[in-house]
């Protein structure tokens, strides 16, 4: 049996409905295991959504619904946003499935025998935005720096995650892999807050009752990061890998070996620290391996300003789908924005990419190739065996350099490379003018004609994992025998630079 790509999103809190942030994510991931895909292996991409804790509880209540009832509707809104944006996701794990819960459960109880979990009191400032214990160095004036929302003083008797053991541990193994941490310019940060030193972590609540039940002491209810975390490892067949009695049926009979270790945990940077520090510390206590990589991606900001509710700017990836279809904004997000750097969205940006990347560089460069084919050589295309001349060859040769960005995740070196390609052809067009070969040297047209036909072959390839509807109607046009006059639509059609409707 071989090992699958695995790749992970981090599963999205139900508290909200989803923006462009964890839409982003998403789609990071969806480019990701189609790229994989393309390149034949096996590829197994898993998202879901988190569904425990003090904050699902507050905002069903709001709404006056049950935790289970909320969480049911919003787990089911997410997941037909992420088909409409084309995501082909192999599994959605929810936290509350039993599939989860109960190997957590036992989760609990063996590194409670092993004294990796031991039981204490806690005191100190609780953020419940957070549901955490915040280190007063990390409070402004009181507050949780990320929710802005004072935090209060409170003591509990708790069980603790002993952290603090593995503090060299990590950092050997951060040594040792040096692409765990990913990208580079953001291992620092983790590798100084894990050398200033580590305190064991809290992982249980008697507050929340929404929540995993302590084994044994029901009362209270596991950490939701301690439980959310696990989903990695229960999606894939943790259940039979710790020989829980119904381990086969809730592991959906995946052989978790099979798949572990993730290939790549992909999240955001806010959430860094609890997939490159406790994670992976959770993992050695269990005494499995760590996953290869844990990427995170940077914020996107709208216009130059901070997204938020209160400044009512956030921006809902399903309005620009509908205004510019999926692939426009599948490809937007991932050209605007080195990967891992934080990005700004704007309208008009996209209206630029847009219009002179999408509707002119690629869009046109089809549609005249084909219409030349179509006049000047009776819509004759490349055949199977079709080895091509120095044009090809040139195009051809981006394709190593693209697959070293789409492997290193720098998919928007890829993207600047698939458009070299397209200036390529358009410069050569240009230069050659068919139009004058066609009287001057019609000899030379076939062959220009058709590397063109091929040159556009390879790059609906390359674009396949980014736009992959696009892809699809490229390689629709320049396969299919052509019926010479008949009119294409185009592949995007111009837009004015306006804010989407909502
Ligand atoms: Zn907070």
């Amino acid at each position: 049996m071989s090992k699958k790509f695995y790749i992970t999103t981090p599963l999205y809190y139900l508290s909200g409905t989803a923006h462009i942030g964890h839409a982003y994510t998403t789609l990071a991931a969806d480019v990701i295991a189609r790229y994989q895909k393309g390149k034949g292996r096996q590829v197994h991409f898993l998202t879901g959504s988190d569904e425990h804790g003090a904050n699902i509880e507050k905002v069903s209540a709001q709404v006056g619904k049950t935790p289970a009832q909320w969480t049911d509707e919003l787990a089911d809104s997410w997941q037909k946003l992420w088909a409409s944006l084309e995501v082909q996701h192999s599994d959605f794990i929810r936290t509350t499935e039993p599939r989860h819960e109960k190997p957590v459960q036992r989760v609990f109880e063996i590194l409670l025998e092993k004294g990796d979990i031991y039981k204490g009191s806690y005191e100190g400032w609780y953020c419940t935005p957070c549901e955490n214990y915040l280190d007063p160095a990390e409070l402004v004036n009181g507050k949780c720096p990320l929710h802005d929302c004072k935090a209060e003083q409170a003591r509990e008797e708790t069980y603790f995650f002993r952290l603090s053991k593995y503090q060299q541990a990590l950092l050997d193994h951060y040594e040792k892999n040096p692409e765990f941490l990913s990208p580079k310019s953001r291992s620092r940060e983790i590798i100084n807050f894990v050398k200033s030193g580590l305190q064991d972590t809290s992982i249980s609540r008697s507050k929340v009752s929404w929540g995993i039940p302590i084994p044994g002491d029901p009362k209270k209810t596991i950490y939701v990061w301690f439980d959310a975390l696990l989903n990695y490892a229960t999606a894939v067949g943790l259940a039979e890998k710790l020989g829980l009695p119904e381990g086969g049926a809730l592991s959906r009979g995946r052989k978790f070996d099979e798949f572990w270790p993730a290939d790549i945990h992909l999240v955001g940077k806010e959430i860094y620290r609890f997939h490159a520090v406790l994670w992976p510390a959770m993992l050695m206590a269990l005494g499995l391996p760590l996953p290869k990589k844990v990427f995170a991606h940077g914020w996107w900001t709208v216009n130059g300003e901070k997204m938020s509710k209160t400044r009512g700017n956030v921006v809902n990836p399903e309005d620009y789908a509908r205004e510019y279809g999926v692939d426009a904004l599948r490809y937007f997000v991932f050209r605007e924005v080195p990967f891992g750097n934080d990005g700004d969205f704007s309208d008009a940006a996209f209206a630029q990419r847009y219009n002179s990347e999408l509707a002119n560089s690629l869009g046109n460069l089809l549609s005249r190739t084909l219409n030349m084919v179509d006049k000047y050589i009776g819509g004759k295309l490349p055949g199977d065996d079709y080895k091509g001349g120095e044009l090809y060859a040139a195009l051809a040769a981006h394709g190593p350099a693209i697959d070293a960005h789409m492997e290193a995740l720098e998919l928007d070196k890829a993207l600047d490379r698939i458009w070299c390609a397209v200036a390529e052809m358009n410069q050569a067009i240009d230069r050659n003018k068919p139009w004058v070969m066609a009287k001057e040297n019609p000899a030379g047209l076939e062959p220009f004609l058709l590397e063109l036909s091929a040159g556009l072959r390879l790059v609906s390839g390359w674009l396949e994992p980014f736009m992959p509807e696009t892809a699809g109607k490229m390689r629709a046009q320049l396969t299919a025998p052509r019926k010479t006059g008949e009119k294409m639509a185009p592949l995007f059609p111009r837009k004015e630079a306006a804010k989407p409707a909502k």
